[in-house]
């Protein structure tokens, strides 16, 4: 177990800075804008795979890669969030859309997962701490190079496996709207694209589809693991838990474009303002660091290199390890 400590602040309010932002109004891209705009992109993109010219060809994956990733990571995250729109049956349409329809995993799983525990319990070990993501069974150089590319793979078999807990209703839609997803993929690759083998039409599937895995997968791992983790009977106040358990990378323009800017360069931010759209996190970026530092409290920054070479060299310690425990002192 490892301590922390900090200067004590009596005086010191969450409310503060939530006057801050009160000037910074509530907006943003919404479900549909996202959708209309992958749509216009994807179009070409499939039409580009027609052609002969292998530079063509290859551009035609790389615009389908991304906006796969766009819908699938981007617009799965703002829509579990509920941030993509005011409307609550709007937000549960886009929620099936995104999650279940693109990603192929199940949308009240996704919601539990991400927002009741990992946001709720951010770096609470046995809640929110990212175990999810840690294989111990695999060498750091498996574990980082090759496990990214099972992802397409292994997504919708772990969603299957997920809808034992549900009700039968809810399995029926899922799987229902999964196999849409999947099966409208596959129809356009043959059918638009001019795929002859239904073997080639998913080959392309699992290489469009496994394009930004391996930035997926790191950027999940880079964020939380690695820093401060806290226990159940000892969880820290919200903002500390925020600031001492949430990285932010730097802004690098696909990864910003694909996952978002509240997954990237924005995630302290987000994870104090979940239901905030994408820009707006951008816009309190400045006024959340700025307060952070007033207050003396982590601000945490890294750049994806860094992160990388650390987890690299230290793989046992962070991914296979029990992490250690984190006490905040002058902080309660
Ligand atoms: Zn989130």
């Amino acid at each position: 177990m490892s301590c922390l400590v900090f200067p004590a602040e009596p005086e010191w309010h969450e409310g503060q800075w939530r006057r801050k932002l009160s000037q910074v109004r509530r907006g943003g891209e919404g479900g549909g804008g996202l959708g209309r705009r992958e749509c216009c992109l994807g179009t070409p993109g499939f039409l580009c795979l027609r052609s002969e010219n292998l530079l063509v060809f290859a551009l035609g994956i790389t615009v389908l890669g991304v906006c796969h990733y766009t819908l699938t990571v981007k617009g799965s995250h703002l829509a579990t969030h509920g941030a993509l729109t005011e409307s609550k049956r709007w937000s549960k349409i886009w929620m099936l859309f995104f999650v279940e329809v693109c990603t192929s995993f199940t949308a009240e799983y996704a919601k539990y997962g991400h927002v009741k525990m990992h946001h709720a319990y951010t770096n609470v070990l046995g809640l929110g701490d990212s175990s999810t993501w840690r294989l111990p069974c695999l060498n750091r150089y498996v574990y980082m190079f090759l496990a990214p590319l099972l992802i397409p793979v292994l997504t919708p078999l772990v969603a299957v496996e997920r809808l034992r807990e549900v009700e039968l209703k809810t399995a029926l839609r899922t799987l229902g709207l999964i196999s849409l997803g999947l099966y409208s993929h596959y129809w356009v690759l043959l059918n638009v694209s001019g795929f002859q083998s239904p073997g080639s039409a998913l080959a392309c599937m699992l290489i469009t589809r496994s394009l930004l895995a391996h930035p997926y997968l790191h950027v999940n791992i880079f964020q939380h693991i690695g820093l401060p983790m806290f226990s159940r009977d000892k969880k820290p106040r919200r903002i500390h838990m925020m600031s001492l358990g949430v990285l932010n990378l730097p802004r690098l323009p696909v990864l910003d474009w694909a996952f978002g800017h509240s997954l990237i360069s924005c995630h302290v931010e987000h994870h104090l303002f979940p239901r905030l759209s994408d820009n707006m996190c951008l816009k309190v970026k400045p006024v959340v660091s700025q307060f952070l530092h007033e207050k003396q409290l982590p601000y945490n920054e890294d750049s994806y290199l860094a992160r990388f070479r650390l987890f690299l060299h230290r793989y046992e310690e962070f991914l296979v390890q029990t992490p250690p425990i984190t006490e905040l002192v002058g902080l309660q």
